[in-house]
């Protein structure tokens, strides 16, 4: 390793290790700075906290809140209000949160320095790796990165997901030469908006880079399946282009046709290896088996990604699982500190200089400090930003695992009310029965008795199924059952409706019908296990396998989704 990367690298652990010493006092600091930075804003002056930046004074006025109660706020900056409503600091723009209100996703207000702090979290990521894995930099990164579309609020503001706005800033653009952050992917490929192209290209790129690279990776594990799902349905095209240096049609991003015309070159060698080893029987191992030299794939596999774990472990022969931070668009959070361990261990490190943070315990009772959690209890997460956000529920679930130096170590445990999620996509209960409630208008002589639900994931994309037992005469007529799939996707929300229409990242929805008497069985099985009859309710989603088993082995036909539901960048403000 180079001796300035050796310095660097030292640099970014010695910070871990200042910034996890004293948590306590740090997020007075920033407590302070955000109280001060912020003081005059309508939203601060609104609790009268007369300028006070201690502790005290914030808890004792200051409420916790929901993107619900300042969503009229968030409206006029939408709008074009440029008075400090929320912060201090003029809006840069809106970052789209996967979480929805009212079926769109949230906008969270950012300002500009914020990505300094972010940025600054990534650059402890490869330090922390490089602890664990030796070499990283003598190679590279076969990343699957993607941009979203982007649209723009009344007044102008850009509003898009937070890592579309990582990727299109200079900070990623111009990024200066890092050993230890050398992606296969030109920026031309992961900055098309035509999710099909650049994962050509970005495809491409790794095939032809296969030696070099050290690592494959996606942000969330449902990328990276669908990455690997890609190559089983387009290898043969992708030989062919490798084999004769051509420049495929597909690319008719001008930036990205450019790019690829100077990558592209004949290698036949090559084609013949990848037709050889996509043509065998089995894609088991298909990751190591073209990439040899993969010490590990560095995709997020917490939370509802855990589902993948098994089709990643198939298609990579077992790699390590790195999972290396935890953040979201409110507020990036933390990180990984042993980024190598199993995915059932993995706990985040929060650092205390991201924003400030406090605990709502799931059991009940008053917030809690950083400094104060305990272990192997839950809470869900409360932020306050510098981009004015103010102890925001995140909606998160943690719990506390153990601590590094005195910071506390959080499992994510879940998502607070998501029934069913296959990527970005999270809907929640009261989603779900609007959705089955609207989709059975369709039925005329019909009516749905009872519902489940479940996230198919062995499919690649991941789908959604949803199992009906219907009630009256007969069964449905042709054609019906797959209207009503179509009903309950476009009532769905928005990043659901992206991830089938946009982005590809799920699946056409699935009714399964069951036959009569089919939940009732359900329920004998439940109360077999111990259920009390008075308190049983339909689970309105299952995941258990004796419980699908169960269902599907009841199932009288099966109907998809024919088309993706209605979605446009555009939304309403
Ligand atoms: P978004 O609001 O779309 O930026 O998504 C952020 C959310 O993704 C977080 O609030 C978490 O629910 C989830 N998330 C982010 N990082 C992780 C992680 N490492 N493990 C599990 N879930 C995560």
């Amino acid at each position: 390793m180079a001796a300035d990367s050796t310095v660097k690298n030292a640099t970014a652990l010695q910070f871990i290790e200042e910034m996890t010493r004293n948590i306590d006092a740090v997020q007075q600091r920033v407590l302070a700075e955000i109280l001060a930075q912020n003081s005059e804003t309508e939203y601060l002056k609104g609790f009268d906290l007369g300028g006070a930046t201690d502790r005290e004074a914030f808890k004792s006025k200051i409420p916790m809140t929901t993107y619900e109660d300042i969503q009229p706020l968030i409206q006029r900056i939408a709008n074009g209000d440029r008075s400090p409503i929320l912060s201090a600091r003029p809006i840069s723009e809106f970052l789209t949160s996967s979480g929805t209100s009212a079926g769109e996703r949230k906008l969270m207000p950012s300002i500009k320095e914020e990505w300094d702090r972010r940025q600054l979290l990534y650059s402890l990521l490869m330090p922390v790796m490089d602890q664990y894995v030796k070499g990283v930099d003598e190679g590279k990164a076969l990343y699957f990165y993607f941009i979203k579309a982007e649209t723009k609020t009344p007044s102008g503001l850009l509003a898009r997901p937070v890592l579309t706005s990582y990727y299109k800033s200079h900070l990623f653009k111009n990024r200066p030469h890092d050993p230890f952050n050398v992606y296969t992917s030109p920026n031309e490929a992961i900055l098309c908006e035509d999710n099909s192209q650049s994962m050509y290209a970005q495809m491409l790129c790794g095939l032809y880079d296969r030696l070099q690279v050290l690592r494959v990776g996606a942000v969330f594990a449902s990328g990276l399946s669908r990455a690997i799902r890609f190559l089983q349905l387009n290898w043969k095209q992708l030989s062919h282009d490798i084999r004769t240096g051509s420049v495929s049609p597909k690319f008719t991003d001008p930036p990205l046709h450019e790019c690829m015309a100077r990558i592209m070159r004949p290698d036949p060698e090559l084609a013949d290896f990848i037709t050889r080893e996509c043509e065998k029987d089995t894609w088991k191992g298909i990751v190591t088996r073209i990439w040899p030299n993969v010490k590990y794939l560095d995709v997020i596999v917490t939370g509802a990604m855990a589902q993948y774990i098994p089709t990643l472990d198939y298609y990579s022969g077992g790699l390590p699982k790195a999972c290396s931070m935890y953040a979201s668009s409110e507020c990036y959070f933390g990180l990984n500190l042993k980024p190598m361990c199993d995915p059932s261990e993995v706990s985040y490190t929060i650092m205390p200089n991201m924003g400030y943070f406090e605990f709502l315990p799931i059991g009940g009772g008053d917030l809690v400090d950083l400094a104060a959690v305990e272990v192997g209890e839950e809470y869900e997460i409360v932020v306050t930003t510098y981009s004015g956000l103010c102890r925001y529920l995140v909606g998160d679930i943690l719990r506390v695992t153990g601590f590094h130096n005195s910071a506390p170590q959080f499992r994510f445990v879940r998502r607070k009310n998501v029934l069913l999620s296959v990527d970005s996509d999270k809907t929640d209960e009261a989603e779900l029965q609007a959705a089955v409630e609207k989709a059975s208008e369709i039925l005329t002589k019909m009516s749905v008795v009872e519902y489940t639900s479940y996230a198919e994931t062995k499919t690649v994309p991941g789908h959604y199924v949803i199992y009906w037992e219907l009630m009256g005469g007969g069964a449905p007529q042709e054609g019906v059952m797959e209207r009503c799939c179509l009903a309950m996707e476009e009532e769905l929300n928005a990043v659901y409706r992206q991830g089938r229409a946009a982005d590809g990242s799920i699946g056409a929805l699935e009714i399964r019908l069951v036959r009569s008497g089919t939940f009732e069985e359900l329920m004998d099985y439940a109360l077999s296990k111990g259920a009390s009859i008075n308190q049983y309710k339909v689970p309105r989603c299952v995941n258990s396998a004796p419980i699908v088993e169960l269902l599907d082995a009841r199932v009288v036909s099966s109907h998809f989704s024919p088309e993706a539901p209605r979605w446009s960048p555009e939304r309403r403000f």
